[in-house]
């Protein structure tokens, strides 16, 4: 019996995923979601090691997606069609009344300042991300209502989007 058992091979936990490096895989794969073609962010909230809330960056539900071809569907230097993916995630958790509260989100970029905002006034602990993002009011603010905020170390960078690999434009 023993024998038998020590011939049944034991998982290598040493090749296992920690809980963070598992989550931000999946949010990477939900930024391939994104509808906007200036940058593609995923967003996952977590709570208690299950997965609340997604959301990926994009135009409202049914309406047509970014078109900026000849700088259309642009304001002040960004894109004015798009819902931020963090946010996509929290409507979605008020659309199903999921409660949040206490939960991690797990972002592929830095929240911009309206996002960390959002994010505050919903609860969310803990916040995880990838990408830095040139915002330091934004990690001022999460720092002053004490939400944790760790910047993932990803084992491979992060491949760029179609955004990233063209030249930052004015106002980005
Ligand atoms: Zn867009
Ligand atoms: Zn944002």
């Amino acid at each position: 019996m023993n024998e038998t058992l020590a011939q049944i091979p034991q998982p290598q936990t040493h090749d296992r995923p920690s809980w963070d490096e598992y989550f931000m895989a999946i949010t990477r794969a939900v930024a391939t979601r994104a509808t906007c073609s200036r940058r593609s962010v995923g967003a996952v909230i977590v709570k208690d090691k299950r997965i609340l809330a997604t959301g990926y960056n994009g135009a409202p539900i049914g309406m047509r997606h970014c078109d900026h071809t000849n700088g259309g569907d642009m304001r002040d230097g960004h894109c004015a069609r798009s819902t931020h993916a963090e946010q996509n995630a929290l409507v979605q958790a008020a659309r199903y009344g999921t409660p949040i509260a206490g939960g991690t989100m797990y972002c592929t970029d830095h929240p911009c300042l309206t996002c960390a905002k959002l994010l505050i006034n919903a609860g969310i602990a803990r916040i995880v991300y990838e990408s830095a993002y040139p915002d330091e009011l934004a990690a001022a603010l999460l720092r002053e209502a004490g939400t944790g905020l760790d910047r993932s170390p990803a084992e491979t960078p992060r491949e760029p989007s179609a955004m990233q690999r063209r030249p930052a434009e004015a106002g980005e």
